[in-house]
């Protein structure tokens, strides 16, 4: 039996979903920070569960060809470049690994091919925007990024996959606030003035924007310091402040200031040209969006008669990309700012075939089903939580020939595709596109046609219905087990499942009674498996 400390050579034989090493030992599932699929190392054990643990490299015994030797290991411990000790080859051929994994074993798809990768030729220094927190470490302030699963800073120059100018910002402002003495945030003590710096820049105009978070309105000498940034930096067309005195991990609060210049900065995605503002999603590698956005284009096949739904549109950039090329675009985004911002961008572009409407998608599809629209193309481009049921029915019982799904999350969007399928829609093409180089995260654009068969799945829908905001459809007993074996190497019983279903007052398939289970009769559930049940039915999103 295996205890903390313990050394042990090991072979790695797999790669966890976010970058730690896999290895398996007399039954043990261990996750080793910094190892790769076949290497052999002295791992070190940091901590034992039931059937899981955690190690440490404390030798190499063998390396992987496929190794990054060149990365600092800041990168690693910070989650910054997750992926960065892997040959970024090898980190395309993992995603789109991961995405045959997921289709197959959530949705059971194997008899779709699903394309190699598109990835970056320089894939470094890409990301527009820059979240960096600033803290006091030894006595001083710094700014940098917070070491995995704590609140400990680590303070950083170069931040690796963010443009240089961006780094060079942070830096500037970083001495500004040394020299005119402001205090970083202390969140024990819930002390301190300046919180975050968040920077945006514009792929294509260079504008810079700068957001000050703050516990409190007063900046002290804040005029000294907004001249010093707008001389050294010309493209720093709009300078904000944002408050934020809560005791929270979200990183703005409420209120807005323009200290100086525009509220917004301005880019160009495909030939559009989009108001950004500080709040306002927008992707965070312009090159590759632009790649993303150009294969929703090419798979959704567009002409001239097509009426496009564009669902989570955010400030508009994939709606107002296929504007032109079809009749007409109706648009619909939870974020009043974000759609106030998709209109003006409809404006500016001479765009005036694009509608937008403020709400829940699912609001919005009961509307336009009221109006009698009827879409041909329905794209979708939801959180990481995916589509809802209500969502998934009410696009069906539209009939579109096309639904084309942008996804940032793998095993949401093969959740919903097998919903799809058994409406009467089939899986036709997947592209995974890198966005996120030397990390874990994973972007894929996927087709889905209607069959043309007689005897159509008939779907009810009742308008009513649709209005409430439903949970995603529920993953079944299988996928759960599935998710727990592949992330946790252990295998549960549906038992398992419905006796941590009963705790959180989840909804089962059958009821104990039914059973002939009385409460003493009930099989315990061990805490190791209790706990990766815990963290399945918070993947499928069905506790927050
Ligand atoms: N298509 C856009 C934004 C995608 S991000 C782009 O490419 O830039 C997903 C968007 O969905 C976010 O803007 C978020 O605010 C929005 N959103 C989240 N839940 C929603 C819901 N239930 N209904 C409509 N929009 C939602």
């Amino acid at each position: 039996m295996l205890t903390k400390n313990d050394i042990v050579q090991v072979e790695i034989s797999d790669l966890s979903h976010d970058g730690s090493g896999v290895a398996k030992i007399d039954g043990f599932v261990f996750f080793v920070e910094n190892a790769l699929p076949g290497e052999l190392v002295k791992m070190r054990v940091l901590k034992v569960k039931k059937q899981i643990g955690f190690g440490k490299v404390e030798e190499y015994l063998s390396k992987s060809p496929y190794r990054n030797e060149h990365l600092d290991n800041t990168y690693l411990r910070t989650g910054i470049a997750d992926f960065g000790h892997l040959d970024y080859a090898q980190q395309l051929v993992f995603k789109q690994k991961q995405v045959i994994d997921n289709l197959y074993k959530i949705a059971g798809i194997s008899n779709v091919s699903v394309n190699q990768t598109l990835g970056m030729e320089k894939p470094y220094a890409y990301r527009n925007k820059a979240q960096v927190p600033v803290r006091r470490v030894n006595g001083q302030l710094e700014t940098g990024f917070f070491r995995k699963n704590s609140h400990d800073l680590v303070p950083i120059d170069d931040f690796y996959i963010q443009d240089k100018a961006i780094d060079q910002l942070i830096s500037f402002v970083r001495d500004l606030l040394r020299r005119y003495d402001l205090k970083p945030y202390d969140e024990n003590e819930g002390t301190g003035l300046i919180r975050h710096i968040v920077v945006r820049k514009g792929h294509y105009s260079n504008q810079m924007m700068l957001v000050l978070v703050t516990t409190r309105p007063k900046i002290f000498r804040i005029y000294q310091i907004l001249e010093k940034l707008v001389s050294q930096f010309p493209n720093l067309v709009s300078i904000i402040q944002n408050i934020n005195d809560k005791k929270t991990n979200a990183i703005f609060g409420q209120e807005f200031k323009t200290l100086y210049g525009k509220d917004t900065i301005t880019d160009s995605m495909l030939g559009n040209n989009y108001i950004i503002s500080a709040q306002s999603f927008y992707q965070v590698n312009t090159e590759m969006a632009e790649k993303l956005y150009q294969t929703a284009i090419d798979f959704s096949d567009l002409n001239e008669n097509d009426i496009v739904i564009d669902a989570y549109s955010g400030i508009g950039t994939i709606g107002l990309s296929f504007a032109k090329k079809v009749k007409a675009v109706y648009g619909v985004e939870v974020i009043e700012t974000a759609v106030k911002d998709a209109r003006e961008n409809a404006k500016q572009n001479a765009i005036s075939n694009a509608f937008y409407t403020v709400g829940t998608a699912e609001e919005a599809m009961a509307q336009w089903s009221k109006v009698g629209i009827k879409p041909s193309v329905i794209l979708v481009d939801p959180p990481r939580k995916g589509l809802t049921e209500s969502f998934i029915k009410a696009s069906v019982a539209m009939e579109p020939q096309k639904i084309t799904y942008v996804s940032c999350n793998p095993a949401t969007m093969a959740r919903d595709i097998a919903l799809y399928q058994t409406l009467g829609y089939q899986l036709k093409k997947v592209q995974p596109v890198d966005l996120f180089p030397q990390t874990h995260h994973v972007e894929t654009v996927c087709l889905l046609t209607r069959k043309n068969v007689a005897g159509y799945v008939n779907v009810d829908i009742d308008v009513k219905e649709l209005k409430k905001d439903k949970l995603p459809p529920k993953p079944t007993y299988k996928q759960i087990q599935a998710y727990v074996l592949e992330k946790y190497g252990m295998k549960v019983s549906t038992l398992n499942i419905a006796t941590v279903k009963d705790e959180l007052g989840l909804e089962k398939q059958f009821s104990w009674k039914e059973d002939g289970m009385a409460a003493k009769n009930r099989p315990q559930c061990p805490k190791e498996k209790h706990d990766a049940i815990v963290d399945a039915f918070r993947h499928f999103n069905m506790t927050p």
